[in-house]
């Protein structure tokens, strides 16, 4: 799995439609401070899967969104698209029919964030297990947010141990383990529920 291609429209600096190639090998992004080169690694980070705005520098999800500057009005929406070849077929198999996909994120204001995989709705959780299975994501270690050494050093033992699990590619399994133990619960329920129907018609 490839990443091929990074759109913005609306997500932070970048309020026009701004379309980045990542070709193999090495890419650099330079430019003067405060041009928004951290915030394109938030768009990647974000597209992926974000859940905490104070990774992406802000304090809330709606903080992406492009806020306006003395020349130009606030926008209403944000929304990242992520293109990736997927020819090596390493995609969950639900997405593998598909030798390139386009990851969509967009967030509009009091509407929340949706996710689409080349056209269609998915979960958020669909869209990480995406990246984890492939040993990447929003959480990755190979993302060094600015701070994050240090975050890192005063870190507590078990989110250290995170971070490890991230880079062993185990994450998406905690995350699959995770979503098994609910629907097994839901399961349980279930099967109580039966069993009081059972002993009310005996
Ligand atoms: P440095 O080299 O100093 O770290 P940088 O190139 O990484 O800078 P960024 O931190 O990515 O730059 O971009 C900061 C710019 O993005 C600032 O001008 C800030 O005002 C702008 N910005 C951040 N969030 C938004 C937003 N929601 N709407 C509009 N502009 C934003």
């Amino acid at each position: 799995m490839k990443f091929t291609t990074l759109k913005l429209v609306g997500f932070k600096s970048f309020v026009d439609p701004t379309e980045l190639r990542i070709d193999p090998g090495l890419t650099g992004v330079i430019g003067p401070n405060g041009c928004g080169k951290s915030n394109l690694l938030e768009a990647l980070r974000w597209v992926m899967g974000a859940t905490s705005a104070k990774s992406l520098r802000g304090s809330g999800m709606e903080d992406v969104i492009f806020s306006g500057t003395d020349a130009r009005p606030s926008r209403e929406r944000a929304e990242v698209t992520l293109g990736i070849d997927n020819s090596d077929r390493t995609a969950p198999p639900r997405f593998n029919d598909h030798v390139s996909l386009d990851v969509i994120r967009r967030i509009t204001r009091g509407a929340g964030s949706a996710y689409k995989v080349n056209g269609e709705d998915v979960r958020a959780k669909d869209v990480q297990l995406l990246f984890a299975d492939a040993g990447t994501g929003a959480n990755s270690p190979a993302l060094v947010r600015q701070g994050q050494i240090n975050e890192l050093i005063a870190a507590k033992p078990e989110n250290r141990r995170r971070v490890l699990e991230e880079a062993a590619g185990v994450s998406g399994l905690r995350a699959r383990r995770h979503e098994s133990e609910l629907r097994l619960k839901a399961a349980e329920t279930n099967l109580d529920r039966l069993q009081d129907v059972v002993d009310d018609l005996e």
